[in-house]
């Protein structure tokens, strides 16, 4: 055992700013759905470039997932989506009664095999659903061209991706939906909570008026410092919105996160890189720290001696995670009837490193020193 402090795999860094948002709020007597949803909704609008209208926000990334596949999808639909993924990915889709198809990922990105998402096609394949693993897009040119060629709505799983950018462009400005998380630990929080964002008109309406329990235009009443008493609900509906409360939060963290979170952020990642990379037994995933801000720090420890690896850590009190236990082994999802074997090594190899925006250069050297020690034997 280590007398050195336990090094977090992740946490939320919020702060005094964080709590002087909240008081506001508390005092202006109004912690629902309100102006401040819609100021957080404008600003996140402006950081990524889209309309001010084109971002909705909702109570988490799941409910993002769910409500974006509810708007385009049918019961019964299929969805092309990689196994490893949280398992917030197929909840959802199964919650807006699609089914998941669990697809293969390519080992150096960890993002969806579109030739093995090729076979996985049927007549009612409707949606895919791209999961940027670790913050990165991979080759998201291929996988609109794919949707492209097959007629399919592209939902975009950008839960790591918030802040990051493809060819220059920030994931969100362009392409079909995407749907952020801003959950206790990722780029930027709201407490819980995520967000749509799509210019589909159908799609806006959709999740605009579901997330308020159907209530038309409930939305547009709020934000005019209103409530909707007369009104028509013609669809089922939900309680997914988003509080003042997570507003107020998420809108602080919005602005922490070029200055301060997204730098550091980088900064540990490539210092992960260029210590792991030379180390035997550790393979890198393949990425792009010019372009996006890292939500996690992969690496795969191959001869199966990650589980060993983890433990020794563990021991120096240094936190791993395992992202993700692939959802086709889970019994909700096929159970393992279904065999992916590149998913399935991958799952057996990958280890999560700690990377948060509160760690110091000196704490990830002392993981890497770790690692490289574990791995040499001593
Ligand atoms: C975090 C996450 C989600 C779900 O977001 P929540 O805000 O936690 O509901 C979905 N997909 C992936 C890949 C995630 O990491």
């Amino acid at each position: 055992m280590s007398s050195l402090p336990t090094i977090r795999l992740a946490r939320s860094i919020v702060g005094e700013v964080e709590a002087m948002a909240i008081a506001r709020v508390i005092a202006d007597g109004y912690l629902g759905m309100g102006n401040e949803v819609k100021l957080f909704e404008d600003e996140l609008a402006d950081f990524v470039g889209v309309s001010r209208g084109n971002v909705l926000c909702v109570s988490s990334g799941t409910a993002a997932l769910q409500l974006a596949a509810e708007a385009v999808l049918q019961p019964g639909d299929e969805v092309l989506v990689q196994s490893l993924t949280f398992v917030a990915t197929f909840q959802a889709l199964h919650a807006a009664r699609a089914i998941p198809v669990p697809c293969e990922v390519l080992s150096n990105t960890l993002t969806i095999d579109l030739v093995d998402a090729r076979r996985n096609m049927t007549p009612r394949t409707k949606a895919i659903m791209p999961i940027h693993y670790a913050s990165y897009p991979g080759d998201l040119d291929a996988i609109y061209n794919f949707a492209a060629d097959h007629k399919l709505r592209v939902i975009e799983d950008a839960a790591h991706a918030f802040g990051c950018r493809h060819h220059g462009q920030l994931i969100g400005s362009f392409g079909d939906i995407q749907c952020f998380s801003f959950d206790g630990i990722k780029n930027i929080t709201s407490g819980e909570g995520g967000a749509v964002v799509t210019s589909d008109p159908v799609v806006l309406e959709y999740v605009s008026d579901a997330r308020l329990l159907g209530i038309e235009r409930d939305t547009q009443r709020r934000f005019a410092g209103q409530r909707s008493w007369d009104f028509d609900v013609k669809r089922p509906g939900y309680r997914s919105h988003m509080s003042n409360i997570m507003a107020a939060i998420g809108r602080i963290q919005l602005r922490r996160f070029v200055s301060e979170f997204a730098p550091k952020r980088v900064e540990f990642s490539k210092r992960y890189r260029q210590r792991l990379g030379a180390i035997p037994g550790v393979l890198l995933v393949d990425t792009d720290l010019g372009s996006i801000t890292p939500h996690l720090q992969p690496i795969r420890i191959s001869n199966h001696r990650r589980d060993a690896v983890r433990a020794a850590l563990q021991d120096l009190g240094i936190e791993t995670g395992i992202h993700y236990k692939p959802n086709h082994l889970l019994s909700l999802f096929g159970g393992g009837q279904k065999s992916l074997p590149i998913t399935e090594l991958i799952y057996s190899e990958i280890l999560s490193l700690p990377l948060h925006p509160g760690l110091t250069l000196d704490e990830v050297d002392r993981v890497c020193d770790a690692v490289a020690s574990i791995l040499a034997g001593n």
